[in-house]
């Protein structure tokens, strides 16, 4: 059966399994098996409870020696039971499952994972583990079990189920790559990797598994890229627009700063493009909070006077917002006649009509929004340049209906995603690249520091300190609530332990990715306008927000974060004229490396480039790196050595058989950034 065949073609699923999978994007049994794992759970061999180090993760093997009873605690019950691992007492507690009494009997066995945590007069407890049957756990001991992303209704076991089926149906499917670079890159073939993702027999399988399917996203990309620049050499003509006027320059004299050189540079280099006859199809790196805002200003208003419709597309209802408020305020002082408007999904009614007739008849010069700006209702009057920014940030689907009316318009895509040299030339080639690697001036580098979570009363503490300076500070939390994994902080439960801890006058705010966008909104607004005093939140935070008097964020398992993005949420700080701090808690015995790249290095290159050299074996079984979520898999600093090898082969590939069919090739205008 092809890869592009729809899910309902599996056995099984029905339209209820076909709605869930769509609200994941998968539609196809191909997405279906690159739904990957999103982490996998090993089965280690029981411990004892004494080797084992408060605050981690254990596996204990336990007989049930006594039931503490049931407690209600207002709405929650609670439940404890005492076990014995033959040496050590181990209490265990549980809340809202009364039943369990009937499971946990005295002189039954089970083997239990959980943190161990211990009281202050030393008694061990787990709240609210896993467990299994020792019997049964002795058959698991061993095995990796993949660890997929919540999708509603389908279970581990039934999502187990569909995924063989998908496997069994595309196991007589032909592997794309030819089989002498298979042999040549030594890897594995195509099904069998998708098999190995999913059910791994051992660490191994999962590694060359993993190995041939980073390759395969590195590789239909390249093609993609490849095949995409020969097309750009026909591309349309541009409308060149007049750069002689005044507007920009009078922009700029009422600016609370003057432009670096590197942003002057890359404002050069962005009018050239606008002026010349080949359509501007360009990206804007920068570090976070190296100032590329202004320069998307700065072509929206040139675009304006050339008498076009600029837009300029962020990722996220606060972000656009933000934007929003920025440029109002810079051309009001500029007393320019140009007129902004808003649009995103939160804006309804009224004012919804009013954006789109002034975007349909031209009087918006400028159009600010998410994602929401390229839907089918919005008619724009003289679309002349479209600009995103943190472009890695769309989805795909988001992305598809940009390109679709921002046809032979010019693109200006902004992007903190620093990219090595090195690596953007396998990846891009000779494209149009601006770049910004320094912080306007007057900037403190951000102190960092990684701390074990043992002692994050002394962070508390820390950020108490900053608050009575008057300051705000962010805390990160990976998962939203409770459930998701149990060990990793969450959102919500987070929030409460904060309230409990801290002083009552401390404003505690939450945000998650959850929320519906009036929520965000007020949320945000809250917080920057410092009604809040600390706002704790998934890394949604990380997308581009600009509040200057943040002075501390608190990164809660630190661990599950990759290098760039734990950059990118430290850039969150910093961007006033006060020290800012960064502190990563992390558990687990040791330091990752990558904390210890952040501790000495503020600058979002070096520690690219510093990564590269210094790279480790991959996270392996840690939650999915998420620095560049553009590739499922594949980390471009993790698994550069196999980007290498992908370019190579594509290469060569494609010089054998220029016409050679790549079944996941993708198209990039950058978006994949
Ligand atoms: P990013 O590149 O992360 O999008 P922003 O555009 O949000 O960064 O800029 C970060 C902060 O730096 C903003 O508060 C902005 O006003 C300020 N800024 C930008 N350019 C300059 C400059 N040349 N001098 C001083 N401050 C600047
Ligand atoms: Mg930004």
């Amino acid at each position: 059966m092809r890869l592009d065949a729809p899910v309902r073609t599996l056995k099984g699923v029905g339209p209820r399994a076909e709605e869930e999978f769509a609200a994941k994007e998968i539609f196809t049994i191909g997405d279906l098996l690159r739904f990957y794992p999103s982490s996998y759970d090993y089965f280690e061999q029981p411990m004892k409870a004494e080797d084992a180090l408060p605050g981690n993760h254990c596996t204990l093997s336990l007989t049930i020696i006594g039931t503490g009873g049931v407690f209600r605690k207002g709405s929650r019950s609670i439940s404890h039971f005492e076990g014995w691992d033959g040496s050590s007492k181990v209490r265990l507690t549980f809340f809202n499952m009364p039943y369990l009494k009937q499971t946990l009997q005295k002189g039954t066995s089970f083997v239990f994972r959980g943190v161990l945590r211990q009281t202050g007069t030393g008694n061990k407890y787990l709240e609210q583990p896993w467990f299994m049957e020792k019997s049964k756990y002795s058959q698991v001991i061993g095995t990796l079990q993949p660890v997929y992303p919540v999708i509603k209704g389908t279970g581990t076991a039934r999502m187990r189920g569909f995924l063989a089926a998908a496997l069994e149906a595309v196991s007589g499917n032909a592997d794309f790559l030819p089989a002498d670079q298979i042999k040549k890159y030594d890897l594995i073939g195509r099904i069998e990797a998708l098999r190995g993702i999913h059910f791994p027999t051992d660490r191994d399988n999962l590694q060359k598994a993993r190995k041939r399917l980073i390759f395969d996203e590195f590789f239909s990309f390249i093609i993609g890229v490849r095949r995409q620049k020969q097309e750009e050499g026909k591309q349309a003509d541009s409308r060149p627009m007049k750069t002689d006027g005044s507007w920009c320059s009078r922009f700029l004299k009422y600016l609370p700063f003057s432009l670096t050189a590197e942003q002057a540079m890359a404002w050069d280099e962005i009018r050239a493009d606008l002026a010349g006859k080949t359509l501007m199809n360009r990206l804007l790196q920068g570090d976070v909070g190296s100032g590329k805002t202004i320069l998307a200003f700065l072509a929206l208003v040139l675009c304006a006077e050339n008498g076009r419709q600029g837009a300029l597309m962020a990722p996220t209802e606060v972000l656009a917002r933000q934007h929003m408020e920025g440029l109002t305020e810079y051309l009001k002082k500029s007393g320019l006649p140009v007129r902004p408007v808003l649009l995103t999904g939160a804006v309804k009614g009224r004012e919804r009509r009013e954006a789109l007739k002034s975007i349909a008849d031209g009087s918006a010069d400028i159009v600010i929004g998410t994602h929401a700006l390229f839907q089918e209702a919005v008619d724009y009057h003289d679309l002349g340049l479209v600009v995103t920014d943190e472009q890695h940030r769309f989805g795909v689907r988001q992305r598809t209906g940009l390109t679709e009316k921002g046809k032979d318009v010019p693109v200006l895509v902004m992007s903190a995603t620093p990219i090595p040299r090195t690596l953007a030339i396998i990846l891009y080639g000779e494209l149009q690249v601006s770049c910004l690697r320094k912080l306007p001036p007057g900037r403190m580098p951000i102190k960092s520091l990684a701390i074990h979570e043992t002692q994050r009363g002394r962070a508390y503490a820390f950020i108490l300190k900053e608050i009575e300076k008057g300051r705000q500070c962010y805390v990160i939390c990976p998962a939203v609530e409770e459930g998701e994994s149990q060990e990793i902080e969450n959102v919500t439960d987070y929030s409460e332990k904060l309230r409990a801890v801290l002083p009552p006058y401390i404003r505690i705010d939450s945000l998650t990715g959850r929320m519906k966008p009036d929520g965000k909104n007020a949320v945000m607004n809250r917080f920057s306008s410092g009604e809040t005093d600390i706002l704790v939140s998934t890394t949604v935070i990380e997308v581009g927000i600009n509040v200057p008097n943040a002075t501390v964020i608190l990164i809660e398992n630190a661990e599950r974060f990759g290098l760039s993005q734990l950059h990118q949420l430290r850039g969150r700080v910093g961007r006033g004229r006060d020290q800012s701090y960064c502190i990563f808690l992390y558990s687990g015995k040791e330091k990752p490396d990558r904390l210890e790249i952040l501790e000495k290095n503020s600058n979002g290159f070096d520690i690219a480039e510093k990564d590269l050299k210094a790279r480790g074996p991959g996270d392996l079984f840690g939650v999915r790196q998420s620095g560049l979520p553009q590739f499922a898999l594949a980390d471009l600093y993790e698994d550069s050595d196999i980007l290498r090898q992908a370019s190579e082969c594509a290469d060569e590939v494609l010089r054998l058989n220029p016409g050679f069919y790549c079944p996941e090739e993708r198209r990039v205008d950058y978006s994949t950034i």
